[in-house]
This record gives structure tokens, C-alpha cells and sequence, in this order.
């Protein structure tokens, strides 16, 4: 089975490394990337540990004529996208013009919201849908004809959050509820790499994730509320007594159209007074503005020149300590009885460096990435069309977490979140 794997920042280099382990699937890997020498350093790294087959190449993903001439080159049965949102339909529309199967665990966002023909379609779309965010599946979901009428699957946001959490919920609706009435997806990261201000994965699509308005889904509409507006604490087992903010968060608009019945979503996630004192007063002198500005002569968005001083999540590994816990709280009826549940994961940031190298977020994120490209590439997980992961069934994926090193618990009598 030859995958291609497209990235090799913080996530890619975790889902390398698990692809590597489940070498009786994956026999021959190709890592693709803007910076090559990334790419050949990892390759390096796992010779003599892996019975796959590593190569490298450089590829531009934003061109859609150079990831078709790659697929062209390597044949892989599938791509797994571990690049940035922006190249999603890029190599979506590459995997359909090769015919090749499509993973990634992040959903389209435009890199230039400056652009007028952008800017139009997007206003269109946030008066349909009732939220300002950046990214939104329309897009991505937009492919599923073409994609049934090729006869390829496109798995979308297989990470942890979008991602493990969407399985939770198949796995609480399947084994557990017949009518699932609010989730609470709650993202706990206890960890501390000792730097005043850091972000955990790519600080582009992280501090526009959490600078934006947040939004959760109730009663079949959703409701916009101010960046960081509602707080809850809560205490999470492994970690303790955190501060968490609601956020829009992808999953809830996939989650409202496929779980039926279910009546409200929220998402939250934890931050420190730093990391948000910094990054409001990043927000205030202009940092965040993805906007391009004329410094001496030359334009520099601030955003991306902000992640050039910023440390690489993908070395923040060594100097992490502590837990997350990331899962999903549901309330429902099982045999006309009310019940509540809590699915989740704790992770160690000094276990997974111990044995990737990595911190927990890269980790949580690149092991579900290798587990959704294994369950598509062997056929477990594959349909025609473009599908989220709570439209498969659980049970498999679920058993690869627990075997490929995210092991999760259920609590039958939660907190639940006011
Ligand atoms: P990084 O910034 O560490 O890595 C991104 C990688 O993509 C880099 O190797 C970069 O190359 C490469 N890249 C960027 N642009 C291009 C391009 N045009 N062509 C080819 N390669 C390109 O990001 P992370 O690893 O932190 O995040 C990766 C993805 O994971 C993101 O989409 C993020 O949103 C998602 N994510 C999902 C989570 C989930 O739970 N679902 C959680 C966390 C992240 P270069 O080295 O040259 O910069």
C-alpha cells in the first residue's frame, strides 16, 4: 500500500512516524513538502526502524499541476493532507483529477480573505449558515458528486478535534444512547513548555481559530457569540481545575447535519491568562491581521511574519510537561431513561516525546491522521463521496486508538457543563 503523505511540520512528523509502525499496511511512504530538507530529515530518522519504504520530493501543494504530477510519479492508493487548510482543495482537486483516495485533519480556510472574488462568496455563505467564521465544510463538501462519480472517498478532519471527537459521538449514538441531546466537546490541554507565549500546533491557523467570534448550534440554529465572550471552569481528570472558552469549532457544523436529533453542540477549550493576554495584545497592535502591509518597500502579512518569531510547535516536545484530556460530554435517552456520559483521552506531552519526539497535540493529532488513512487505504473506511468521521462506523477506529497509542475511557457519571 503506498501512501503519500503531503506536510512535514509538527502533525505530519507524528503521522510519518505512525504510518512507519503500521508498516504491514503502509509498505512504501512518500513524504512531500515545501521544504524538503524536513521531509529527508524524518526519512533519515526512521531508516532501519521501519520495514516501509521511505522517499522524499518537494511540492508546491498549492498547485494543483504539481500534485497531480507527483501522484502521477508516486501512484499512491491515497493522499493523507497533513500540509495547511489552505492547500485542502487544491490536492482535493488533484486526488480527483488521479482518481486516488483523499485524508486531512483540518477543513478548507482561504489564505487571501483579501481576495474581492473570496470576500463575495463568503458573505453569501455566512448569511446562509449564521456564522463568521473562515472555514466552513461547504466547501470541501462541495466535492462529494465528483468524488461518488469517480468512485474515491475523501475522509475529512481526521485528527483529534475535528477527528476522534466525531467518533466518540458514533460511539456514544451507536453503544450507548437512542437519542443523543446536547454534546459538550471539551479540549483540556494541561501542558507547559515554559515560554511566556507558544502555540501548540501551526500559530497561522491557531491564533485565527481563537481570535474569531465563537458560536455554538441549538435548537437548529446557530448563535454567534464574541471572541473568548463565555467561560466555564472545569476540573479534568489527569490535569485539574481549568479556565475554558467556547469557540466555533468545524465538527459542531458537521455534527448538527449528522447526528439526529441532537439539539445542542458547544465547543470549548482551555487557555491560560498568558496565552490570552498575549494574544489580545497581538490582536490589538495589528499582529493577527492576515492583511498584507507595505513594510520598507516590501509587503509582509503580519500574521505570517508573527509565526516567523513565534517557536515551531514541532520543537516544543522536550520542554512540555503535562496532560491533556480531550473527549466529549453527551446528554440523551437510552430505554426512555435520561442519562449523560463523558468519552475521552488522556495523553502524556513527555510520553509521546519519549516516543515520537513529539508534544501531545502534534501526537493526538498525527496518530488519528495515520488511523483515518489506514482505515480508508485498506477499505474499512472507504465510500464514494466526501464524508466526516462520524459517518463511518466507529467500532474499528476506535480499536486503533486504543492499539496505536490514544487509549480512551468512558465516565458513566460526568460533570456536566452549565
Ligand atoms: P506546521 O506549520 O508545523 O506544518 C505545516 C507543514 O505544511 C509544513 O511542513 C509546511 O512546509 C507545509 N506546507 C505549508 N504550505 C505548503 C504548501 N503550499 N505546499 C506544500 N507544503 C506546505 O503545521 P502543523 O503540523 O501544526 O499542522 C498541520 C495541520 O494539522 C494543519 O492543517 C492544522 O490545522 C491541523 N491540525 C489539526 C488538528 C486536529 O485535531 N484536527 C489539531 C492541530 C492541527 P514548510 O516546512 O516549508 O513551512
Amino acid at each position: 500500500m503506498k501512501l503519500l503523505i503531503i506536510g512535514c511540520g509538527g502533525v505530519a512528523q507524528v503521522a510519518i512516524k505512525k504510518c512507519c509502525q503500521a508498516d504491514d499496511v503502509f509498505t512504501e511512504i512518500m513524504i512531500a513538502s515545501r521544504t524538503e530538507s524536513k521531509c529527508k530529515a524524518v526519512a533519515e530518522e526512521m531508516k532501519n526502524k521501519t520495514k516501509a519504504h521511505l522517499s522524499t520530493a518537494t511540492v508546491n501543494a498549492d498547485s494543483v499541476e504539481e500534485v497531480v504530477s507527483l501522484i502521477n510519479l508516486f501512484m499512491p492508493a491515497a493522499v493523507l493532507n497533513v500540509a495547511l487548510p489552505y492547500q485542502d482543495l487544491t490536492i482535493m482537486e488533484a486526488c480527483l483529477q488521479c482518481k486516488v483516495h483523499y485524508i486531512d485533519t483540518a477543513n478548507y480556510e482561504s489564505e487571501n480573505t483579501d481576495d474581492p472574488a473570496w470576500r463575495k462568496a463568503y458573505e453569501k455563505r455566512v448569511k446562509e449558515k449564521g456564522f463568521t467564521a473562515y472555514f466552513d465544510y461547504s466547501y470541501q463538501w462541495d466535492y462529494d458528486k465528483k468524488f461518488k462519480k469517480a468512485g474515491i472517498c475523501a475522509l475529512l478532519g481526521t485528527g483529534f478535534d475535528p477527528g476522534v471527537t466525531q467518533v466518540f459521538c458514533a460511539y456514544a449514538q451507536k453503544h450507548y444512547f437512542d437519542t443523543i441531546e446536547t454534546i459538550d466537546i471539551l479540549d483540556c490541554n494541561g501542558g507547559d513548555h515554559g515560554y511566556a507565549f507558544a502555540t501548540n500546533f501551526n500559530p497561522e491557523i491557531n491564533l485565527r481559530e481563537v481570535s474569531a467570534n465563537g458560536s455554538y448550534w441549538e435548537n437548529g440554529k446557530w448563535i454567534e457569540t464574541k471572541p473568548l465572550e463565555i467561560k466555564r471552569e472545569y476540573d479534568f481528570k489527569g490535569v485539574g481545575e481549568k479556565d475554558m472558552y467556547l469557540l466555533h469549532h468545524e465538527e459542531i457544523e458537521s455534527l448538527a447535519k449528522n447526528i439526529k436529533g441532537v439539539k445542542r453542540i458547544r465547543f470549548f477549550m482551555t487557555f491560560g491568562q498568558s496565552y490570552i493576554q498575549h494574544m489580545n495584545c497581538l490582536q490589538n497592535v495589528g499582529m493577527l491581521s492576515t492583511s498584507p502591509v507595505n513594510f520598507e518597500g516590501r509587503e509582509i502579512v503580519p500574521i505570517q511574519f508573527l509565526k516567523a518569531l513565534l517557536p515551531d510547535p514541532a520543537t516544543l516536545g522536550a520542554r512540555t510537561k503535562g496532560k491533556t484530556n480531550i473527549g466529549c460530554i453527551f446528554t440523551g435517552y437510552k430505554d426512555g431513561k435520561k442519562k449523560s456520559l463523558y468519552i475521552y483521552n488522556i495523553c502524556d506531552h513527555q510520553e509521546c516525546y519519549k516516543e515520537v519526539g513529539s508534544q501531545a497535540i502534534s501526537y493526538t493529532t498525527g496518530v488519528p491522521a495515520m488511523i483515518g488513512a489506514m482505515l480508508v487505504a485498506t477499505g474499512v473506511w472507504n465510500k464514494a463521496g466526501v464524508y466526516n468521521c462520524e459517518e463511518f462506523d466507529p467500532d474499528p477506529y476506535m480499536d486503533a486508538l486504543n492499539k496505536y497509542g490514544l487509549p480512551w475511557a468512558v465516565d458513566e457519571n460526568p460533570v456536566l457543563v452549565d
